[in-house]
């Protein structure tokens, strides 16, 4: 990178490039990008059955179709700032790939996101003009599903804005009301893009110990509370679908 480059560049850790993984360790990638887990061989058997791991690759590396015709595919996780001939001669390194024709290159996108935490309400309007509303990846979440859910509340918010009437909090029970809650409170020193995670879900008052117990109590808990703020809510446009 150049140098105005490397002063700037802050990795989100969701989304490093390949070469930044490689170079936290020799097996990083193989725990990232890189993971053979949840595939499926027909020469080899199901991975995924314990009795078989000892088949399990040693990585794998993911290639998507990208054309109809099967003839471009794109290299899945190779994010990355390396010069265009050096991840040709870099990649080809990859077996099965020493005679890939390269027709699209890996580039580094930059996220410009505000400081949710000081400039925007949990209802995604900004704190000092109630009639400007935020919403996507520029609000500092990540993802397609958060990308329309933000969409949704402060349009939906705009909406009620325009009828008089409150505009709406999502329950922070639920993964959606959870991720506004924290892009607006979390520290404003600190603060980084987040995708909706578990993590960012209050805690029931007692640990549940098992993750597949806890994930349906999560769930339980979102669709109880999403359904009686639904009910407690008088929005008069509410859409059909919901
Ligand atoms: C390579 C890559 C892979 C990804 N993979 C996944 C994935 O697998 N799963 C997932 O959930 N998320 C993924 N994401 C993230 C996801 O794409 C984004 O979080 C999501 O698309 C954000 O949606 P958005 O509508 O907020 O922003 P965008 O989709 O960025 O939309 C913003 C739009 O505003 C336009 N715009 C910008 N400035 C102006 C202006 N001044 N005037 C008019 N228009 C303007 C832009 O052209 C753009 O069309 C990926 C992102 C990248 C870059």
């Amino acid at each position: 990178m150049k140098d105005f480059e490397q002063e700037t560049a802050k990795f989100f850790e969701g989304c490093l490039p390949i070469e930044e993984l490689a170079r936290r360790g020799e097996d990083t990638m193989r725990y990232g990008p890189l993971k053979p887990v949840g595939l499926f061989d027909a020469r080899l058997g199901d991975f995924r059955d314990p009795d078989n791991k000892d088949k399990r690759p040693y990585a794998v590396v993911q290639l998507r179709q990208e054309d109809k015709a099967g003839q471009l595919w794109n290299l899945v996780g190779f994010q990355t700032n390396l010069r265009w001939g050096e991840q040709k001669r870099v990649f080809r390194l990859i077996p099965g790939l020493e005679a890939a024709e390269f027709i699209r290159l890996g580039v580094m996108h930059r996220n410009t996101f505000l400081n949710s935490p000081q400039l925007l309400a949990p209802t995604l309007q900004f704190k000092t003009r109630s009639t400007l509303l935020a919403a996507g990846q520029l609000t500092g979440t990540e993802g397609y599903g958060a990308a329309v859910a933000g969409g949704w509340l402060a349009g939906t918010n705009a909406a009620c804005l325009v009828r008089g009437l409150a505009p709406l909090v999502l329950p922070p029970t639920t993964l959606m009301g959870a991720l506004f809650d924290f892009i607006t409170s979390a520290s404003p020193q600190h603060f980084q893009p987040m995708p909706p995670n578990f993590g960012i879900l209050p805690a029931f008052p007692s640990r549940i110990r098992n993750k597949q117990v806890r994930y349906q109590a999560y769930r339980d808990r979102a669709l109880a509370d999403l359904n009686h703020w639904q009910q407690q809510s008088q929005f008069v446009c509410w859409p059909a679908a919901i």
